[in-house]
């Protein structure tokens, strides 16, 4: 069974804090609310910092103005038509560090690049997330000009133009600007309008093999849990390829570090898939697109605290390789970006870097650094396939700061 309300794409919510983020989604999220599954749904949602929204459009009003997120117009006393429904990931507010931002930028379809009009452009994270979405690669994007109801304007237009001053050359050089006021609700049919078109749902191969994206993992039951009762550990993430269904056996990699004879080592975990949650159902298959929850037969003691964070699954045997070390192709940004800038200095042996691949964030030690490329030895190992998108932070204060990206090589 799968409802009209799985979602179908992922859309990333970022930019600095403050600027509207969380207020946004909740005006897009409506009073969609979900009574189903509370045990899983409490853990996933709070987890992840995702809501789901249903797009619709009333049948008898002209667009844009006809977008909505209500059930029902009011103005035309009729139902309004399901469009799709969308998940977005909401990048924590108060996130200094980029790599929760990188890690969920590994599944999003597209961004909603949240601006505030009351503040001169950019913004440090303003200008950070803008160069992860550039690295990861995600040039759908829409630029949400927020809080449009506290500047006259006058002000509005001056900021207007500054933001289509800082994104002149960047991946959002062509992105729609949309003037709206998340608090006040004002605009939110011509920002969807703006979504509809420039973040399609991507087209996928129903045939390939199912690819599990683990940007969570828990344990879900309640302290006290008697051993009958206990439910299996639960993976939150996302699926990128194929499909998923309940019994399905799956495999995760890297897994989990086993000990044997004095010797650590990395070993795939199997398991079965118990129960499938998305959209705030439970359901017996899940597509591509949205987060979801899988339960599984895992001891909880594995999942638990975002231990598998990061891992992928997938079909056993079908998945890339784990590597402990690796060589990549470097692209180095020439500046830092954010608050206080300063030029890039070329990666040398021995630096400690901080890379994100995927949904997983390692810290990796330079072992050889030439020009263009360099090889790191990981202190977590990650499960990637060649030509990997790679993005590097480097130590800088008291801060990692993004300063390229590298491409994972055979
Ligand atoms: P986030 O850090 O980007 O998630 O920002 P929040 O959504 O938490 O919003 C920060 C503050 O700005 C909150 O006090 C919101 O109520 C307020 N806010 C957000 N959007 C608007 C808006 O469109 N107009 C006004 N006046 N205030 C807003
Ligand atoms: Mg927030």
């Amino acid at each position: 069974m799968t409802s009209n309300n799985q979602p179908e794409v992922n859309i990333g919510l970022v930019g600095h804090v403050d600027h509207g983020k969380t207020t946004l989604v909740q005006a897009l999220s409506g009073e969609w609310t979900d009574q189903h599954s509370e045990e899983m749904k409490r853990g996933i949602s709070i987890r992840l910092g995702y809501a789901d929204a249903t797009f619709r459009r009333c049948p008898e009003e002209e667009e844009p103005e006809a977008f909505t997120v209500d059930e029902h117009c009011e103005d035309h006393d009729v139902d309004t038509d399901h469009l799709r429904t969308v998940s977005f990931v909401d990048a924590p507010g108060h996130e200094t560090l980029m790599a929760t931002m990188l890690s969920g930028a590994a599944i999003m379809d597209g961004a909603v690049l949240v601006v505030s009009a009351t503040e001169p452009v950019p913004q440090a994270q303003t200008e950070e997330h803008l160069s992860a979405l550039d690295i990861i690669g995600i040039d759908n994007i829409v630029i949400a000009q927020n809080k449009v109801d506290l500047v006259d304007e006058e002000r509005a237009m001056a900021n207007y133009e500054q933001i289509q001053e800082f994104v002149e050359g960047t991946v959002a050089e062509d992105a729609p600007v949309v003037p709206i006021s998340a608090g006040q609700e004002a605009n939110i049919d011509l920002l969807i309008d703006a979504i509809e078109r420039e973040i399609p749902t991507p087209e996928r191969d129903p045939d390939a093999d199912a690819r599990m994206m683990v940007a969570r993992s828990f344990d879900i039951n309640r302290p006290g849990t008697t051993y009958e009762d206990l439910l299996g550990g639960v993976l939150g993430g996302s699926l990128v390829a194929g499909k998923l269904e309940v019994d399905d056996e799956i495999e995760l990699r890297p897994g989990r570090e086993v000990e044997e004879g004095g010797k650590t080592e990395w070993r795939p975990v199997t398991t079965d898939v118990r129960s499938l949650q998305s959209g705030g159902d439970f359901v017996d298959e899940v597509t591509p697109g949205g987060l979801l929850g899988v339960g599984t037969g895992l001891d909880p003691a594995i999942t638990t605290g975002d231990a598998l964070a990061g891992q992928v699954a997938g079909p056993p045997g079908s998945l890339p390789p784990t590597h402990e070390q690796f060589t990549m192709d470097v692209d180095l940004l020439e500046r830092i970006v954010g608050d206080d800038g300063g030029e890039v200095e070329d990666i040398s042996t021995g630096e400690p870097l901080m890379l994100t691949i995927g949904t997983a964030t390692t810290v990796g030690s330079v072992t050889s650094a030439r020009s263009g490329e360099c090889e790191v030895a990981l202190k977590r190992p990650v499960c990637a396939q060649e030509g990997a998108k790679i993005a590097i932070n480097r130590r800088v204060g008291a801060r990692w700061r993004l300063i390229g990206v590298g491409t994972l090589r055979g």
